[in-house]
């Protein structure tokens, strides 16, 4: 991949050994992929030379040894066997290499001198196909950048399924410096679509280097580099009026360079066909609930306080039974709806499922075992599918008929979804008359062709099995013939059929034997009759595996034809398992459906924190209401530590992004205005590896929120002003709710805050109300009641939390005296 910069680098040639043909080939071929590990096949192995092997030993714990050892220069070398490889590659890709897979393009038995080798595939961390390096629950996109003078666009493809997007974003390039601002924020947005899609590799232009910004914003990502040269618009259009005629039209020259620029990195890279690209979705982040990486941390909502699925809202809400459900759910949960129709849609056709408990279980139990029907479509297309995919490919099939037939009837979204699968029961049939029962997974490892479906692969068989038999009759009859009870018909795949027998019988080896080789204890001799028979049966045997081969590939380009009704049945059986599983959920824990308008009101009644009250807890989970509207405006809530008001406000964030992804909520009643970006400022969440204070970064967030409010913006401010002293802290507090109650009746805010100060602003701002966590005083102590009351709090408490902490008796009294005097 010419012009491709990565992590590995160039395989070094140092001048001292005479290369040898073979080794010549390689230097050629790494030379074309030096940004990645090449695999070169060699028989059995992939081998890795030069600096390749000495890194991949490391990475893949495996012998480093070296060629030519007696040199003095001798080349490292290591190797990995070809049938095992997908683990080692996985390992290398996690490492943040690319690796180049170079096989023998030749039969060795037929080539003169070297054999012919190519690289056959590069794969990236954005490219991978095989089902065993990929997560069945998350997707794994690879994101094209392009530009025009339109601005940005960004090509997404989940490549193992085929689902593609389009992503365009107005911006001129060539910009004034007063501009600069400007195109910042584009790429901010970029970098927050890249973020919130969890893409795995970005590919950008290798020729610019005002991109550096977005870099910055996307640190986690695999990066690479392509010619500018490769967006080509025009090839985009080509494309695109084969798939979709009718979106081509929709997407400008920016989606058009970006669509160009993925075409061509995936050609680059698989080198096969590109026959399971979909049409493309094109996608508006207005059309979304904004989300941004911060708010997404602080909710959980993909990922746990530990970084992982457990203890995240998906962990919780994801009941699929399908990988496509999972991958579903995933999806709704970082993009929420915006538009009341389609939030209806979905609700309306969760709450079906929630109320009919059959259907519900029905289309669970057809899709239970479905498998993964959408990566399976996406090899299809890829035409790198296996027997054994084409065989689950048609019992998927015949589930999805049942799926259909059970849901069809249902109104609204649910029977749109069922309506739109189809069965595609010619393909099953075909599929049926042409495999074998249980097929394996590769065609070598055949028989895959049934009896019956085609003649001379029976005919083939036959002479095969037949062979065989002759075999064995030919060993009876030798050994009568030459009265060596011992003698043996061997097979051997690089030297053939052979009769062997041993030292001690040597002497009654007839004439016309001829000798073909010696072993230890015994002799190999051939006759004319078997070489000739040899010669029958494999090339019978070969036949046959070529011919199973034929037809096999026929067979995948069939169900290729079919790619927009496969890719098609995946999105919708991804939209019922999501919402068979949303039901489910809100079944199991008695959630109930959310009333969502236009209006500008959040009204939650008994609002429970839905992953903190599935844990398992010794305290039972305490119910709280929430009013958010144009005359209570902003929620201040103050409380000791420990009291809930953190829990509080992220159970109100979470009720909206649930409800506005078409789940029902956990709450006795819920009434949510459309709500278009939820910001969060959580918790002292330092940033030490961009070499950021807590403060800083408090500040930052802070100053985010309010530059981007809408008035349809819910806002969650924990704890602001705490990384500084506490004048300033409080000083900059009470700034910030000013501000955000002077915009007028807009951005609705929850504000909890231990500054016990500014439950005065109360009384200067109308919209501003004062709340608290109610605590009981109890013997010199207190208890946590949970429940969110009117009025500020009394005081503060900390000194009762710190007992509770179990601090030392003596340091609680001396804690206690100061803070009379300081009071005074
Ligand atoms: P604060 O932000 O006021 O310091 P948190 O919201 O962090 O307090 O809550 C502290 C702990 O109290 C939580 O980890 C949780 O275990 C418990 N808690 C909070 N709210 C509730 C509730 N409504 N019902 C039961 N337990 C709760
Ligand atoms: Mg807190």
């Amino acid at each position: 991949m010419a012009g491709v910069e990565g992590a590995a680098s160039k395989a070094t040639r140092k001048p001292g050994p005479k290369l040898t043909p073979m080794l010549s080939q390689y230097l050629r071929l790494k030379d074309a992929h030096h940004d990645a590990i090449l695999m070169f096949r060699l028989g059995d192995f992939y081998e890795m030379f030069f600096e390749d092997a000495e890194r991949a030993a490391a990475i893949l714990d495996i012998t480093l040894t070296s060629r030519n050892k007696n040199d003095p220069q001798p080349i490292p070398l290591c190797g990995v066997p070809h049938h095992a490889v997908e683990p080692y590659i996985q390992k290398l890709l996690a490492a943040g290499l690319k690796v180049a897979i170079c096989e023998q393009v030749e039969d060795p038995r037929g080539a003169k001198g070297l054999v012919e080798r190519e690289v056959v595939r590069v794969i990236t961390p954005g490219t991978v196909l095989e089902e065993e390096n990929l997560d069945p629950r998350t997707p794994s996109f690879l994101a094209v950048l392009g530009e025009s003078e339109a601005g940005f666009g960004l090509a997404v493809t989940d490549v193992s399924t085929g689902e593609l997007r389009i992503f365009e974003y107005a911006q001129s390039p060539d910009v004034a410096d007063a501009d600069q601002l400007a195109r910042r924020e584009t790429l901010d947005a970029l970098a927050e679509e890249i973020n919130r899609l969890g893409v795995r590799e970005l590919v950008l232009p290798n020729d610019a280097p005002e991109l550096q910004h977005l870099l910055d914003r996307t640190p986690r990502i695999f990066k690479s580099r392509m010619p500018r040269s490769w967006c080509d618009a025009d090839d985009a259009l080509q494309w695109l009026a084969t798939v979709d005629a009718d979106t081509a039209g929709t997407i400008g020259s920016a989606g058009h360079a970006a669509l160009g620029g993925l075409r061509s990195y995936l050609r680059e890279t698989y080198r096969g066909t590109l026959g399971h690209l979909r049409a493309p979705e094109i996608c508006h982040p207005r059309d979304t609930l904004a989300l941004d990486e911060v708010t997404r941390m602080n909710l959980n909502v993909v990922y746990g306080p530990h970084g992982e699925r457990r203890g995240s809202l998906l962990g919780l809400v994801d009941r699929g039974v399908t990988p496509m459900g999972s991958r579903t759910v995933r999806r709704w949960l970082l993009s929420p709806l915006t538009s009341c129709h389609a939030i209806a849609r979905r609700l309306d056709a969760v709450e079906v499922l929630v109320e009919d408990v059959g259907l519900r279980a029905d289309i669970r139990e057809a899709l239970a075992g479905m498998g993964d029907v959408e990566r399976l479509a996406g090899r299809i297309g890829a035409r790198r599918a296996s027997p054994r995919d084409l065989a689950r490919l048609a019992t998927a099939l015949t589930r999805i008929k049942n799926v259909r037939e059970r849901a069809s009837s249902a109104t609204g979204l649910l029977g749109d979804l069922a309506c739109s699968l189809d069965p595609l029961q010619d393909l099953v049939g075909r599929i049926e008359a042409t495999l074998v029962d249980d097929p394996p997974a590769t065609v070598r490892a055949g028989p895959v062709v049934r009896t019956g479906c085609h003649a001379e692969v029976d005919e083939l068989r036959e002479l095969a099995r037949d062979g065989k038999g002759w075999v064995v009759a030919l060993e009876a009859r030798e050994r009568t013939r030459t009265g060596i009870g011992s003698l043996k018909v061997k097979y051997n795949r690089v030297s053939g059929y052979a009769i062997e027998v041993t030292k001690a019988n040597l002497a009654s080896v007839p004439e016309d034997y001829v000798r073909k080789q010696t072993l230890a204890g015994a002799e190999r001799f051939v006759t004319t009759e078997l070489k000739e028979q040899e010669r029958r049966l494999l090339g019978a045997e070969e036949r046959l595996r070529q011919l199973e081969g034929e037809i096999f590939s026929e067979l995948v380009e069939e169900a290729a034809a079919f790619q927009r009704a496969l890719g098609a049945n995946a999105t919708a059986l991804g939209g019922l398992d999501a919402m068979g599983g949303l039901a489910e959920l809100a079944h199991d824990r008695g959630y109930v459906r959310p009333q969502i308008g236009e209006g500008n009101a959040i009204i939650v009644q008994e609002g429970r924190h839905p992953v903190l009250e599935a844990m398992h807890s010794a305290e039972p989970f305490v119910p709280n209401d929430c009013t958010l509207d144009d005359s209570q405006q902003i929620m201040l809530i103050t409380g000791p530590n420990m009291a809930g008001k953190s829990t509080y406000l992220r159970q109100v964030g979470l009720i909206v992004l649930l409800a506005q992804a078409g789940s029902f909520v956990p709450a006795a009643s819920a009434e949510i205005g459309i709500v278009d970006r939820i910001f969060t400022r959580v918790g002292a969440s330092d940033d030490l590896t961009a070499g950021d204070s807590t403060f800083m970064v408090e500040m930052r967030e802070t100053a985010n929120i309010l530059r981007e409010l809408t008035d349809r913006s819910l806002v969650l401010l924990d704890e602001i002003g705490r990384g500084t002293s506490t004048y300033d802290g409080i000083a900059i507090a009470w700034a910030v709710t000013e501000y955000l109650h002077d915009q007028g009746p807009g951005a609705k805010t929850l504000f909890a805050t231990h500054f016990y100060e500014l439950t005065a602003l109360a009384e200067e701002r109308p919209r501003l109300r004062n709340y608290s966590v109610a605590v009981r005083e109890w013997q010199d102590s207190i208890v946590f009641l949970r429940r969110i009351v009117a009025g500020p709090a009394s005081r503060s408490y900390g000194v009762e939390v710190a007992r509770l902490a179990g601090m030392p008796e003596s340091g609680v009294e001396r804690a206690r005296g100061q803070l009379t005097t300081l009071e005074r």
